[in-house]
């Protein structure tokens, strides 16, 4: 099982990870990039709300790519921000944690 990092870095950027319980009541969200605070929230899987750990996992990378996006200087294509992109972030959250789950073998040895 992957693990979800308590922080990592970025850009020279610090981002810390930190499970928010009430985020899906408070923000109706299962995640949530906090730019000013370089936070990432994640909803925790609690007995009301049941989520998986592949769930959590690319809600975790698609809370990054935010990050990614907004630390390249707001990247833009055209008048899109792809930070603002949801869609386009999940599939990377997906697609991120795919790549990292189905890795095999080792290409130095
Ligand atoms: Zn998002």
């Amino acid at each position: 099982m992957l693990k979800i990092p308590k922080s990592f870095k970025i850009f020279e950027q610090t981002i810390s990870v930190v499970w928010e319980e009430e985020l899906l009541n408070n923000a109706n969200a299962v995640g949530q990039a906090q730019y000013r605070y370089n936070t990432i929230a994640l909803q925790p899987s609690t007995v009301g709300k049941p989520r998986t750990h592949e769930q959590i996992m690319s809600n975790f990378w698609h809370e990054v790519f935010h990050f990614i996006f907004f630390y390249l200087g707001d990247y833009t294509i055209g008048k899109i921000k792809l930070r603002r992109e949801e869609r386009l972030l999940d599939m990377l959250g997906l697609v991120m944690h795919q790549i990292l789950v189905s890795s095999e073998g080792d290409i130095s040895s």
